[in-house]
């Protein structure tokens, strides 16, 4: 049974009163969103997405991951879309690598910021990386002893993948998130985000993993990673806001979907968050209309794909007022 409290969005404050409170979304459709998609996106396309991606204010975009050809190719040219990205000003630039080669990769390639995923679940990590949690972490230890030792700066964050379900282990023990967020940040990631990889989170095991792992390693914990699978992503995003986080994952047009739950749409959608952020107060830098523009780029660049978000198809409302 999970503790049921109502917090204030922000102790102290009555909710609605978060002007220019700040909140950072990273839009990870780039990359979470496509490796999904059922064709590729060419890269020219991905790059005028990207382009148009900062240009709404987006303060982070995670661009793709440095994989093996073979295991995603709609990430064969994450080098070049990389190299293209670091150059748009006012914009963190993120890479996904599994291991110490593809973080290698990324810093080469001027990554700004290198996120490495470790599976909570020991089905979803052999799975996904044929290593077990503990051999992971020992993998983001290595690559954040050879990150230190470069001449540039580039941050490491560690991405606790499967931190609310998994669809082959099923439910996880808190203990176990515990376990590898405070394994991560003894290898010495400089950030750590929670995913709820295949979306079966809800609202009350939110609060619970984010306060337990919080009390384990205090504000590392950063962000979190919400899919909208059963349809709970925004209330998801809506508890870890009253639990104080404020960096949130997020993919335009509600891309990605997981591969174990056909026809589920995916991450949450970003211009869906950013309303419900801008509508509350808090403020993301995101020019809601600019944003919801390069659904267009998307559209023509994957013609196949379905495109959610509410905000998209119903229209920004008159009583819409961006945050301060
Ligand atoms: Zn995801």
């Amino acid at each position: 049974m999970h503790e049921l409290v109502t917090l204030p969005i922000k102790p102290g404050a009555p909710q609605g009163d978060m002007m220019g409170e700040k909140v950072i979304v990273c839009e990870v459709g780039p990359r979470d969103g496509l490796q999904m998609a059922k064709t590729r996106m060419a890269t020219a396309t991905k790059t005028r997405w990207i382009a148009a991606l900062a240009a709404s204010g987006l303060p982070e975009i995670e661009v793709g991951s440095f994989v093996p050809v073979r295991v995603i190719p709609q990430m064969a040219d994450t080098a070049e879309i990389t190299r293209r990205a670091v150059l748009l000003p006012n914009v963190t630039i993120v890479a996904l690598a599994p291991n110490l080669k593809g973080a290698q990769a990324a810093y080469e390639n001027g990554a700004h910021r290198v996120s490495v995923p470790v599976s909570v679940s020991e089905g979803h990590s052999r799975a996904n990386l044929n290593r077990s949690p503990a051999e992971q972490i020992a993998e983001v230890a290595r690559i954040v002893t050879w990150v230190r030792a470069q001449p540039r700066r580039m941050e490491i964050e560690g991405a606790c993948s499967t931190s609310f379900g998994c669809s082959f282990d099923g439910r996880i023990p808190v203990a176990n998130v515990v376990r590898v967020a405070a394994g991560l940040a003894e290898a010495g990631v400089d950030m750590i985000g929670l995913a709820d990889t295949v979306g079966y989170a809800h609202p009350a095991l939110i609060r619970e993993i984010v306060r337990a792992v919080r009390a384990e390693i205090g504000p590392k914990l950063d962000g979190l990673h919400l899919h909208d699978t059963m349809g709970l992503g925004i209330a998801n995003a809506l508890a870890g806001l009253e639990e104080g986080v404020r960096n949130f994952d997020a993919a335009l047009a509600g891309l990605g979907g997981c591969p174990f739950a056909p026809g589920a749409s995916g991450n949450i959608a970003t211009e869906d968050l950013v309303f419900m952020l801008e509508s509350m107060g808090f403020s993301t830098g995101i020019d809601l209309d600019k944003l919801i523009a390069t659904r267009e780029i998307l559209a023509h660049g994957l013609p196949a794909e379905t495109l959610h978000g509410q905000i998209a198809r119903a229209g920004i409302p008159k009583t819409f007022k961006a945050a301060a």
